[in-house]
């Protein structure tokens, strides 16, 4: 129909809204059903719902495959993890989201999956450990490490052993990584953060271009019952809609913020992969002003979560489940869309408070 490739931000605004009909809505109406009229797509709401269409249907459109929402980003990695024949190798990373990792350690306690740790930033540990696994899972950048995979080349050595590679690419968003593209076999998502953007939803997702995986998760999906609400994939099209402009606005202000971090006498160590808008950093008082400082800062909220329009941060190990391989004193910051100057005057006022 348009004759040539849309961009991103064209397929973020147009995708998956309702057919175009005289008096009808420009975006598909929150569906509040759990019977449908036999006869469709689903009769029962556990099923399907044609509110979760159109929000699978943009997000399918951004990273180039078939999309299924989820409850949540745990969700969806629990669908797919239990899709991997019992017994099977699963490579995954040391330090990622911990409620990943959690699982994983959890299913190789109870001996349903054999597990081998490894680091995302270390490919030929991931390549040596990718031989003979059922899945490899990535997850770059890392929450809250900030470590980057190679993921051509770890999908390149995985498709010569026939192992499944998947990707939780909530950091990158399908604008900055398109994992399918790479050779991955499966996009995964906490649709909670930068994809509804505004830090009202929980909601997941899995993408696919498997036709036969498509409809094995989406039977997974139903078998478990973690299906999204109409309400919240109603959101999450809702906030696709705006994500190019959201991430650009935010991800210049994260740029921005690195580099007065790392020039700063009292921040130990700004960690940025020069993309996104998740900044990692330390400061030179260790933990306890680390805490202090962002209990205190006044535009930045303190809380958890990311991807927001609003900055948040926090100190990560204040929550017991996380990662020993991460610094007792790491502070995650998810910058906004605010006003970058008022964000550095915030944090420059924290700062010399807490010193
Ligand atoms: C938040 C997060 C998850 C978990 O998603 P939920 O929507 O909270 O279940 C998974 N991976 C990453 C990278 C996350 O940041």
């Amino acid at each position: 129909m348009h004759g040539h490739d849309l961009s991103p931000s064209t397929i973020a605004v147009g995708a998956g809204r309702p057919n175009r009909v005289p008096g009808g809505p420009l975006n598909a109406p929150i569906t509040l059903a759990s019977a449908l009229v036999p006869g469709g797509q689903s009769e029962y709401g556990r099923h399907g719902n044609p509110t979760w269409d159109s929000f699978e249907q943009v997000l399918g459109a951004l990273e180039g495959g078939r999309a299924l929402a989820f409850a949540s980003g745990i969700a969806a990695s629990t669908a797919l993890f239990d899709l991997v024949p019992a017994k099977s190798v699963v490579v995954a990373p040391r330090g990622a989201y911990y409620g990943t990792v959690d699982q994983l350690k959890e299913r190789a306690r109870r001996g349903q999956i054999e597990l081998r740790l490894v680091d995302m930033d270390n490919t030929a540990e991931i390549i040596a450990a990718s031989e003979s696994a059922a899945l490899v899972w990535i997850e770059s950048p890392t929450n809250p490490g900030l470590q980057i995979a190679d993921i051509e080349a770890i999908t390149h050595a995985a498709a010569k052993s026939g192992t499944a590679v998947a990707v939780d690419n909530t950091f990158a968003t399908p604008l900055r990584q398109r994992p399918l593209e790479l050779g991955a076999d499966f996009v995964v998502h906490s649709a909670s953060k930068l994809l509804s953007g505004h830090s009202d939803v929980v909601l997941g997702a899995i993408v696919t271009n498997s036709e036969r995986a498509h409809k094995a998760i989406e039977k997974r999906r139903s078998t478990l019952g973690a299906i999204p609400g109409a309400m919240e994939t109603w959101l999450a099209a809702r906030g696709i809609r705006t994500l190019h402009v959201r991430l650009d606005r935010a991800e210049a202000n994260a740029k921005e913020l690195h580099k007065r971090l790392s020039a700063h006498r009292l921040i130990s160590s700004s960690r940025y992969p020069g993309f996104g808008t998740i900044i990692a950093l330390e400061v030179v008082g260790g933990p306890q002003v680390a805490q202090k400082m962002t209990e205190q800062s006044d535009i930045i909220t303190y809380a958890t979560s990311l991807g927001g329009v609003e900055s948040t941060w926090e100190r990560r190990r204040r929550h017991p489940g996380e990662s020993e391989s991460v610094p007792e004193g790491l502070i995650r910051l998810s910058v906004g869309i605010e006003d970058v100057e008022d964000l550095w005057i915030d944090i420059q006022n924290v700062l010399a408070a807490t010193n």
